[in-house]
Order: structure tokens, then C-alpha cells, then sequence
């Protein structure tokens, strides 16, 4: 694991509000910075219950099929993917996120959009067992107790000068790390990267104070959507500090809170830490996608 730094963001903002990001991204150049903090207690528990593979699902391009990969082989796991889509298995090649993968090991298993929904089920975990042997199973996006205990490392003594933390949402484990690691007087807002309600009472399972609030206005149209203007935006941003965001988190997070300083969301003075969770894995594949839509390219290095 790289060292993390709070990076401050050299834009100035009115009401002598600033803006700094904590660089949960360079923890490595592959592997999102909050899925290796997912998975941390989770390949602890796997030892202790003495399984020596992991077996998890995920999407095409997902981030965390990537890290399940890269840190199961770092361990000695073998790993299993149950990855959505069954058209999908012989477009490896062309999938930067599957063939990193599978380059560090990972075996896939790919099933169409209805069976993946009844991938929660005990009679589809079953049938996995009867093909695969033991597993550990690791939730999709990784979310579960253990992940959370890994997300509350975020959060440092030194944070605590920050009144306002903000980070992106998917399934709710990052963001209920951070509640529990905040002191009361914080404030931490969630982004989340997809449509629905639902996220409120995934929160509320792990999350042990209430000093927390989500907001649903920045997700694009849903999980994986993007236009042009957070594509504009994710690039002008990167132009200024030299800060690459993903389209799928981080910088749909970052568009909300600037845009939120322009409302005058955040009472002046406010000193705002942003999360930054990784997600850069993913930057390839949507640009293969934003090229076949000629719409411009995300610019995340020089
Ligand atoms: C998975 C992911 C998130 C969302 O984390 P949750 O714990 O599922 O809410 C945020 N940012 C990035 C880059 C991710 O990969």
C-alpha cells in the first residue's frame, strides 16, 4: 500500500472556503484506493476461516473485480469473478478491467443479466459450491462489516481539522467508514454514483452516529452515466491541479461539491476534505466507450 496525502486544491473558491483531497488514490495505480481498504479484514477473515479462494461478482468495468484480482493474488487466493453479462466471455481482450484481471488470476464465470440477480440468493451460492468447491464470498462492491472496519482507517487524527468530509457513494461501506471515524462536529456528505433510496438504509446498518446526510443530485442519470459537460469538467479539473478523477465517482463528487459552493451550500470558512477513492482503472474502458459515441476523452495524465 502507497502512502496517502492530503493534496490542498489550488482553485479559489469564495467565502474563504477551501478544498482538500485525500489521495486514497495513489495507494495503487491499478486498484481503487477504497477497495483495498474493502477488502483488508476481509482477506483476514478468509484466513481465519481458512478458505483459499474468493469468490465475488461485478460489472464489465469494475473496480472492484479489478482489486479482488490484484489483492487475492498478492495474498496467495485464488479468486473467482461472476461477472454480469454472458456476452462478455470472449471480449476479454478487449476489456482493460477483465484482462487485468484475469492477467493476475482471476477466474470468470460469466452469467446473464437474470441470473446475476439472483446472485444474493442461498440456491445460486449453492450451485457456485457445487462447481467451484469452498469460497469465501465477498460481496459485490465488497460492502459488509469487515469492509467498513477497513474504511474507518480513512479518517486520521490529523482530519480532524476538516468540518466537511464528502466522498462518492455506491454501496455504502466507504461512506459508513467514515461516519464511524469522524468526530461529532464533522459533517460528512455522500455522492451517490446511481439512482435510488435505498442507500439510506444500507447507511444505517453500519453507520454509528448521524452526522451524515446524502446527496442525490449529482448522479448523471444513473450509475455509469456521463455527458459531456462531467467530462468537460473532469478534464478542466485535471488541467488546474493536476488531480485525475474517475466519470463513475469521484468526479461526478467533485462536480457536486464545487457546484454546491456556487449555491452557497457550505456556510463561509467551511474547510472541506474530499475523498478521493480511486476508480482511475475504469478511465480506459469508458473512453473506449466515449470514442465509439464520438463524444471527446477524459484527459487523466499528461
Ligand atoms: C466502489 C467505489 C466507490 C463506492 O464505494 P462504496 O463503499 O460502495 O460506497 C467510490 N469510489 C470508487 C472509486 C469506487 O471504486
Amino acid at each position: 500500500m502507497n502512502p496517502v496525502f492530503n493534496q490542498p486544491i489550488n482553485i479559489s473558491f469564495p467565502d474563504d472556503i477551501s478544498l482538500t483531497i485525500k489521495r486514497e488514490d495513489l495507494i495503487h495505480p491499478f486498484v481503487s484506493g477504497n477497495k483495498f481498504r474493502k477488502l483488508k479484514y476481509n482477506l483476514i477473515q478468509a484466513k481465519v476461516e481458512n478458505q483459499d479462494t474468493l469468490l465475488t461478482f461485478g460489472g464489465a468495468f469494475s473496480n472492484h473485480i479489478a482489486a479482488v484480482a490484484y489483492a487475492g493474488k498478492e495474498q496467495g487466493f485464488k479468486t473467482i469473478g461472476i461477472i454480469r453479462g454472458d456476452e462478455l466471455g470472449d471480449k476479454i481482450e478487449e476489456n482493460p478491467t477483465l484482462k487485468f484481471a484475469q492477467e493476475n488470476g482471476m477466474q470468470f464465470e460469466f452469467v446473464s443479466r437474470e441470473d446475476y440477480r439472483l446472485k444474493s440468493e442461498n440456491k445460486f451460492i449453492e450451485k457456485l459450491k457445487n462447481k467451484f468447491g469452498d469460497f469465501y464470498l465477498v460481496p459485490e462492491g465488497g460492502t459488509n462489516e469487515f469492509a467498513v472496519k477497513g474504511c474507518e482507517e480513512i479518517l486520521t487524527q490529523e482530519d480532524v481539522v476538516f468540518n466537511y468530509v464528502c466522498c462518492a457513494v455506491g454501496t455504502g461501506g466507504t461512506i459508513s467508514g467514515l461516519i464511524n471515524s469522524s468526530a461529532e462536529n464533522q459533517k460528512i456528505l455522500g455522492f451517490p454514483a446511481l439512482k435510488g433510496d435505498f442507500l439510506q438504509d444500507e447507511i444505517r446498518i453500519f453507520a454509528k452516529q448521524d452526522n451524515w446526510n446524502l446527496i442525490s443530485d449529482y448522479h448523471f442519470g444513473g450509475y455509469g452515466k456521463i455527458n459531456l459537460e462531467l467530462i468537460e469538467f473532469i478534464n478542466a479539473f485535471f488541467e488546474k491541479t493536476k488531480v485525475p478523477l474517475d466519470p463513475i465517482y469521484t468526479g461526478k463528487m467533485v462536480f457536486g461539491v464545487i457546484d454546491l459552493i456556487g449555491k452557497k451550500y457550505f456556510p463561509a470558512h467551511s474547510k472541506i476534505l474530499l475523498i478521493h477513492t480511486g476508480g482511475l482503472q475504469g478511465v480506459d474502458g469508458m473512453n473506449m466507450k466515449l470514442m465509439q459515441k464520438k463524444l471527446p476523452i477524459l484527459k487523466t495524465n499528461d
